[in-house]
């Protein structure tokens, strides 16, 4: 199942690729594994997957003791965190793709610090929606952000990330994901995080360099 899954996953990936005539291995393919066990994680790298997305720190943090030995495998926080849990998480994760503040900057980084030197990646999260809900910096505190990481030897600044609102219609996906890949040419940003099951095609032929689908290779999450 997860197999056939990846395999149609991988070949969306290659065309989206071909008609934005770019190489499909600078697109990374991010399984997102929120609410799923460890076992999965553990079934999804053997059959070759090594980037993995969770949005809780907590629920990680439970499967992490299952998860020894994935050599070369790398987790990613792709939920929103809170400030009091940014020690943990820089200690959890290989990257943290949701700050949204010059203050979990530098949380993230004081967590970091205490564990060698080894840099956390991190991707700067950005709200282009006015949703209420969406979490992220807006455009105008963009700059403050970004600006905070020059000071922060412990992290490592890659890219920008973002959630555009839900819609069926990947098309509407469109602008927001465009709006990014410019503001991260605008700050000399080489990272794109933005794309998920729905809407991945329309990500890569917008320059997306990570995408994190869950859906698509697992099928619906557990309610639990
Ligand atoms: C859950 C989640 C995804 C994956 O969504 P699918 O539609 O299942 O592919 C991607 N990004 C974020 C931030 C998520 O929370």
């Amino acid at each position: 199942m997860l197999g056939k899954r990846l395999e149609k996953v991988r070949e969306r990936i290659e065309q989206a690729a071909e008609r934005a005539a770019r190489p499909a291995s600078e697109i990374h393919l991010i399984a997102v594994t929120k609410k799923f066990p460890a076992s999965l994680i553990r079934e999804a790298y053997e059959l070759g997957l090594r980037d993995f997305g969770e949005n809780y720190v907590q629920e990680f943090e439970q499967k992490r003791s299952d998860l020894q030995g994935l050599n070369g495998a790398r987790f990613h926080l792709i939920g929103h965190l809170q400030s009091n849990k940014a020690r943990k998480a820089a200690a959890l994760f290989d990257g943290v793709q949701t700050v949204d503040s010059p203050k979990l900057a530098s949380k993230l980084n004081e967590g970091r610090a205490e564990l060698g030197p080894d840099a956390l990646e991190a991707m700067v999260e950005v709200k282009l929606s006015p949703e209420e809900a969406k979490a992220g910096v807006g455009e105008k505190a963009l700059a403050e952000t970004i600006g905070a990481f020059p000071g922060l030897e412990h992290l490592r600044l890659t890219g920008l990330m973002t959630m555009p609102p839900w819609s069926d219609d990947p098309e509407r996906s469109r602008p927001y994901f465009r709006k990014l890949k410019e503001l991260a040419r605008q700050y000399g940003l080489k990272n794109l995080s933005m794309g998920m099951s729905h809407d991945l095609e329309v990500a890569i032929e917008e320059g997306a360099t990570h995408i994190r689908v869950g859906t698509a290779l697992f099928g619906p999450r557990p309610k639990a």
